[in-house]
C-alpha cells in the first residue's frame, strides 16, 4: 500500500472548508474586537460580524436570529438545554424522556440530572434504530417536562421521525429538544416546522471550525427559557455568559451559508458514493450487514458489520491509510461494544465487528475505490487467520458452541 491518507471519519469531525478559513482570518488580528465592547469601533465591527453570522445560521434552519445562542460546541449546547430546562421548569415537573442511542453529551447530562433529583426514562429503540412512537407516547406522564431525541445518529446515521415526535410532544404539552449535530448543514433541518423547541448543533461537524456551536431556543409560542449554566457577563440573552469566539462564529456563519447553497448537490453526490462503497463491500465479501434503517439514513453514512471479524483488528489492517471508526470504544479494562449498536439489539459479535464509514464534502470517487480494495483485502486477511471463520465455513453452528471461560 502507498502512503495516501483517506479520511472517512467525517462524523467525528469535518475538515474546515478553506472558504470558511479565509472568512475567519481577518477576525484574529485585523479585527480583534470583543463583540461586547459597545463603546468603540473594534467592538462594533466584531458585533456586526457576529450578528451577520447569527443570521446566516438562523437562515439555514429557518429560525429567527435572536433564537440562536452561541456556545463552545454541541456538548455545551446539550448540557445547557437539558440542565437548563430541568432547572427552569422544575416546578412543573422533574421527568425527562430520552433514547438509549443518544450521544454521551445527552446521556451524561441526564445522568447528572438524575443526581440532582430528576427522573429520566431511557427508551429502547426499534431494531432499525428508529424511535418506537407508541412507547414514547406511553412514557409521557404528568411530571414530564422534556423529550430529547437526536435528529440523526452519529454512529448509524439513522434519522428519527421528528415530525411525528413533535406531534406527540405538542399533544401532551411537553417541550422537545433535539441534538441535531449530525443533521444540520447536511440535510434540511427546520425545527419550527416539526415542533422542536430546543436544538443543539456544532460548527465542526459541518465544515466549520472546532470549539463553536449553537443552541436554538424557541422564543414564541411557546417562549422557552433555560437557566444559564455559566455565570458571568450575561451574554447571549442571559443564557450563556462568556466572551464570544468571534473568528469561530464568523466561520460557523460562513459554513452555514455554504451548507445552504451546496447541501443538495453534496448529499446527492455523497449518497451515490456511499451506496457504491456499501454495495461493493456487500457484493465482494460474505456476511456483511448494514446497521440501522437504510431508508431513513444520512446520505453520507453507512455502518457495516463484518461478521466474525473484530472491527478493531480489522482497522489495524488498514488504519495507517484509511480513517474510519469502529463500533467498539476502548475503555481502560476491556473493549466494550458500541452501546448504540447494542441498543439496536445487535449481539456482541456483530457489534464488535462493525465499522462506521462517514464520507464528506472532500471525499472523492477514487478514494472510495481505493478504500474498497483495502477493506476487501483486510477482511479476507483477517478471516483467513480466524479459527471462527474456518468453523463457520465448515458449517458449524457457532451459536451452539459452548465457549470455555477465559
Ligand atoms: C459531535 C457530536 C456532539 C458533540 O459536539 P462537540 O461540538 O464536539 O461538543 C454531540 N452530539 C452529537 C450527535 C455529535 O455528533
Amino acid at each position: 500500500m502507498d502512503n495516501r491518507l483517506i479520511y472517512l471519519d467525517n462524523n467525528a469531525t469535518t475538515p474546515t472548508d478553506p472558504r470558511v478559513v479565509d472568512t475567519m482570518l481577518p477576525y484574529f488580528y485585523q479585527h480583534p474586537g470583543n463583540a461586547a465592547s459597545r463603546n468603540h469601533p473594534f467592538g462594533w465591527t466584531a458585533e456586526e460580524a457576529v450578528d451577520y453570522a447569527r443570521e446566516q445560521i438562523a437562515n439555514l434552519i429557518s429560525v429567527e436570529s435572536k433564537e440562536i445562542i452561541f456556545t463552545s460546541g454541541a456538548t455545551e449546547s446539550d448540557n445547557l438545554a437539558l440542565k437548563g430546562v430541568f432547572e427552569m421548569y422544575r416546578r412543573k415537573g422533574n421527568h425527562i424522556i430520552t433514547l438509549k442511542t443518544e450521544h454521551k453529551a445527552v446521556l451524561d447530562s441526564c445522568g447528572k440530572i438524575e443526581k440532582m433529583g430528576g427522573e429520566v426514562t431511557y427508551l429502547d429503540v426499534n431494531y432499525d434504530g428508529t424511535v418506537d412512537l407508541a412507547k414514547l407516547e406511553a412514557a409521557i406522564k404528568p411530571s414530564t417536562i422534556l423529550v430529547s431525541v437526536m435528529w440523526a445518529n452519529n454512529e448509524t446515521g439513522v434519522i428519527q421521525p421528528m415530525k411525528e415526535i413533535g406531534e406527540i410532544c405538542a399533544k401532551h404539552g411537553v417541550l422537545l429538544m433535539s441534538d441535531a449535530t449530525q443533521a444540520v448543514g447536511k440535510i434540511p433541518v427546520n425545527p419550527k416546522e416539526v415542533g422542536v423547541h430546543l436544538m443543539a448543533f456544532s460548527a465542526h461537524k459541518m465544515y466549520g471550525p472546532k470549539g463553536v456551536g449553537a443552541l436554538f431556543v424557541n422564543r414564541k409560542k411557546p417562549r422557552v427559557k433555560v437557566t444559564a449554566q455559566m455565570d458571568g457577563g450575561g451574554h447571549e440573552r442571559g443564557m450563556r455568559s462568556g466572551t464570544l469566539n468571534v473568528p469561530g462564529i464568523v466561520g460557523f456563519g460562513k459554513a452555514a451559508e455554504i451548507a445552504g447553497q451546496e447541501m443538495a448537490q453534496d448529499s446527492e453526490r455523497l449518497s451515490k458514493l456511499r451506496d457504491k462503497l456499501q454495495k461493493q463491500l456487500m457484493d465482494r465479501l460474505e456476511e456483511v450487514y448494514v446497521n440501522g434503517n437504510e431508508g431513513h439514513r444520512m446520505p453520507h453514512v453507512t455502518n457495516l458489520s463484518f461478521k466474525h471479524v473484530e472491527g478493531e483488528g480489522l482497522m489495524m489492517t488498514f488504519n495507517q491509510n484509511i480513517a474510519v471508526s469502529s463500533g467498539s470504544a476502548c475503555t481502560s479494562a476491556s473493549l466494550e461494544p458500541s452501546y448504540v449498536l447494542v441498543a439496536l439489539g445487535l449481539g456482541d459479535d456483530l457489534a464488535h465487528s462493525s465499522i462506521r464509514f462517514s464520507l464528506g464534502r472532500f471525499t472523492t470517487d477514487e478514494e472510495i475505490d481505493y478504500a474498497v480494495e483495502a477493506l476487501v483485502k483486510g477482511v479476507n486477511h483477517m478471516r483467513e487467520l480466524s479459527p471462527i471463520w474456518e468453523m463457520y465455513k465448515e458449517g458449524i453452528d457457532l451459536d451452539s458452541v459452548i465457549w470455555a471461560e477465559h
